[in-house]
C-alpha cells in the first residue's frame, strides 16, 4: 500500500477498500485467452460491479478492451466520458424504457440493446441511422424479444443498423444444466434473421461452458472482479477487491456477555471483542451477523479468521478476537473483511447470497484506493 494510502487511513481511522486494477485487467486476459479468436468485452454496470465505473473502463481500454456494456443511459455517459479519446463500444442493456434513453444514448455514441419491437420502433425514430443491438428473449423472461419480434425486426428495410444480435443465459454457471443448450439452440435459431450482426451470449461463466458459446464477442462481468465463474470449483480469477477497517475499540467481555442488538450472541467464555467501523450501511450485508444458531462473517486478524458476533449493525460490526494473536488486537490495528482469504464468494455464502450482491453493495463511506 502507498505512503499515501496508509497516512489517509490513519488520518481518517476510516475502513480502506483497495482495488487491484491489474488483477482486474489480469482477469479480463484470461477471459480474453478463454474465449479466442471471439472478442472479449466487459461489462461495466452497476460501477463496474461496486469497484468504480472509470477507473475499470480506463484500466480495461488501456489493456486493449474494445467493447463496454453498461446498464443505463447513464453509465453510458460515464462510460464515454472515461473512455475520453480512446475507442470504444458502448452497449446499454437495459433498453429505452425511459422517454428520453435513445436520446442520451445517441448523445453518447453508446448503442442501444433493443428489446422489444416498441423499442425498436423509438430507436429508429429517435436515433436513425445510429447502431443498435437486437436482445432475443431465450428464457430469461426478462428483457429480450421473442422470436416472432425478431422477425419483425429483420423484416425492416432498416435492420442493417443492428450490428450485434445477443441473448442471455440463464444458469450457465451450471454447467451440467439443459437449459444451456436449449438457449443455445434458440439462439441459433434466431441468430441468423441478422446476418451481418455479430453475435453474444456468454457472461463469465458461459466463457468456461464446454458448449463455448463464445460466437463472436464476449461479455464477462463478475469473474473480471475476481468472482468465481465455477461455482464449487477452485476459483480461477484473482482477488481484485481488499476490504480491510481498523480497530475502533477493543474490549475485554466475561463470561455471559451478550454482544449488540437483541443481544443474539453470547460470550460463552471470558472473550476480546473487537469492534471495527463498518456496518450494513457500508455493504458489509445484516445477514452476514453471527449468533449462536447461526455462524456468520468472518474478518481476519493477526492471520487468523475471527467470527463476527452479534448483529451487524449500520456503522459498527464486533469481531470475537479471542484466538488472535494478541499483538494484533489494540484500537487501529487493522482486520481483513475481503482479499485473497475471505473471498467475495465466501463472504456471499457465509451472508446467505452470491458474491454479486457483496461487490455491488461496496459502501460509499470506504477510503477507496487504486493499485496497479
Ligand atoms: C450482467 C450481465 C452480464 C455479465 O454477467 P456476469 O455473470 O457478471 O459475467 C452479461 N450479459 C448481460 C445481459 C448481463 O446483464
Amino acid at each position: 500500500m502507498s505512503a499515501s494510502a496508509a497516512s489517509g487511513k490513519f488520518a481518517t481511522a476510516q475502513a480502506v477498500l483497495t482495488i487491484d486494477l491489474a488483477a482486474l485487467v489480469a482477469n479480463w486476459r484470461a477471459m480474453a485467452a478463454a474465449c479466442a479468436p471471439a472478442e472479449c468485452g466487459a461489462v461495466v454496470k452497476a460501477n463496474a460491479y461496486g469497484t468504480g465505473l472509470e477507473p475499470a473502463v480506463r484500466a480495461l481500454s488501456a489493456a486493449g478492451c474494445a467493447t463496454f456494456f453498461v446498464a443505463n443511459p447513464g453509465e453510458a455517459a460515464r462510460a464515454r466520458a472515461a473512455l475520453g479519446p480512446s475507442p470504444g463500444r458502448i452497449y446499454a442493456l437495459n433498453g429505452l424504457a425511459s422517454p428520453d434513453a435513445a436520446l442520451a444514448l445517441a448523445a453518447c455514441d453508446a448503442h442501444a440493446v433493443i428489446g422489444s419491437l416498441e423499442e425498436w420502433r423509438t430507436w429508429l425514430a429517435q436515433a436513425p441511422g445510429k447502431p443498435c443491438a437486437a436482445h432475443i428473449d431465450t428464457g430469461m423472461n426478462r428483457l429480450g424479444m421473442s422470436a416472432q419480434e425478431a422477425q419483425a425486426v429483420a423484416a425492416d428495410p432498416q435492420a442493417g443498423v443492428i450490428d450485434l444480435v445477443m441473448s442471455h443465459f440463464v444458469a450457465s454457471e451450471e454447467g451440467g444444466n439443459a437449459l444451456n443448450d436449449a438457449q443455445i439452440a434458440a439462439f441459433d435459431a434466431v441468430r441468423p434473421l441478422f446476418p451481418h450482426a455479430r453475435a453474444s451470449m456468454a457472461n463469465s461463466s458461459g466463457v468456461l461452458l464446454a458448449q463455448r458459446p463464445h460466437y463472436d464477442l464476449t461479455r464477462p462481468g463478475y469473474a473480471l472482479y475476481g468472482g468465481n465463474p465455477l461455482p464449487g470449483l477452485p476459483n480461477p480469477m484473482r482477488a481484485v477487491v481488499r476490504l480491510e477497517a481498523p480497530m475502533l475499540r477493543v474490549r475485554h467481555a466475561p463470561a455471559g456477555a451478550t454482544v449488540g442488538y437483541n443481544a443474539t450472541w453470547t460470550a460463552q467464555r471470558d472473550s476480546v471483542l473487537a469492534v471495527i467501523g463498518v456496518g450494513y450501511a457500508d455493504g458489509l450485508l445484516r445477514s452476514a451477523s453471527g449468533s449462536h444458531s447461526h455462524a456468520g462473517g468472518e474478518a481476519i486478524v493477526g492471520g487468523v479468521r475471527c467470527p463476527i458476533v452479534g448483529r451487524v449493525s449500520m456503522d459498527l460490526t464486533v469481531i470475537d478476537a479471542t484466538d488472535a494473536p494478541q499483538g494484533f488486537v489494540h484500537p487501529g490495528a487493522m482486520v481483513e473483511i475481503l482479499g485473497e482469504t475471505i473471498t467475495v464468494d465466501d463472504l456471499a455464502a457465509r451472508a446467505g447470497t452470491i458474491g454479486y450482491e457483496i461487490l455491488t453493495s461496496l459502501g460509499a463511506r470506504y477510503h477507496r484506493v487504486y493499485v496497479g
